[in-house]
């Protein structure tokens, strides 16, 4: 068995109320050793802040995810500052910008992200971030907050694209998608990039890989990301587990 991170998974979700116990203990018994919860929305960081003061190896997150650009408001920005100094976490997130969907619109995801940005930078916090069919403006915004750290989740971009935003500082977070025969582009990226930049996620209860396809996702099943990576690259699955843990302690300080 091998110690692993589960650098982003939604337990708050509601997808767990029914045996998020279980959830929790199957995913230590299959050797993940700490799981980061990235918050999406104002009213749901109670609930995780509750989760990770009862769980010691359960790490917040609080953010405004960009999915939700239309819900947020204004004010959801102030709390979030005066949220963050009161209460621990490890990251700013998860935020950033999705533009598959139009009812949020790019111009609110944007004013979002940014301020998250600030925030973490005027906190120097990381910052985890969320991008789908939008990597090329995350970089182009990510480059007015010189310094600032952080993770793209469920990383989607293109080879090109990761190497930009890991000399900016910037970890790639690999996730179910790589284990999908046909997701050629992420399976290229992630056999080439340097594995000191790499961090492993579940996104559970989304995202489940192709062994759990259509079934809802949980951090025990982080073990066929590390798996199938192995298969990509040339390192032992040891030193993968053993690097991305190492990588994940780094960016949130565990
Ligand atoms: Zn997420």
């Amino acid at each position: 068995m091998y110690s692993l991170i589960d650098s982003h998974c939604h337990l708050d979700f509601e997808e767990f109320d029914s045996d998020r116990d279980r959830v929790i203990d199957n995913a230590a018994q299959n050797g993940i050793t700490d799981i980061i919860i990235p918050g999406v929305k104002s009213s749901t960081w109670s609930r995780i802040s509750e989760l990770c003061d009862t769980h010691a190896h359960l790490h917040a997150c609080y953010g405004l995810h960009p999915y939700l650009a239309n819900e947020h408001r204004d004010e959801d920005l102030d709390l979030l500052l005066a949220w963050l100094v009161q209460h621990d976490c490890v990251a700013v997130g998860e935020c950033g910008l999705d533009y598959r969907r139009e009812q949020a619109d790019k111009h609110s995801q944007m004013k979002y992200f940014e301020a998250q940005l600030g925030i973490a930078a005027e906190l120097e916090k990381p910052v985890v971030i969320h991008s789908v069919y939008a990597t090329e403006d995350v970089i182009l915004t990510l480059k007015k907050y010189p310094g600032l750290r952080g993770m793209v989740h469920s990383y989607s971009g293109s080879y090109d694209q990761a190497l930009a935003l890991i000399d900016m500082g910037f970890y790639i977070s690999i996730g179910g998608s790589i284990t999908f025969d046909n997701a050629r582009k992420i399976r290229a990226t992630a056999s080439e990039i340097p594995l000191a930049s790499i961090l492993l996620e579940t996104d559970a209860p989304d995202q489940p890989d192709a062994d759990h396809f259509n079934q809802r996702n949980e951090p025990a099943y982080l073990v066929n990301i590390l798996e199938c990576l192995t298969e990509l690259r040339t390192e032992s699955i040891e030193e993968i587990a053993e690097q991305t843990s190492i990588n994940a302690r780094s960016l949130f300080g565990l």
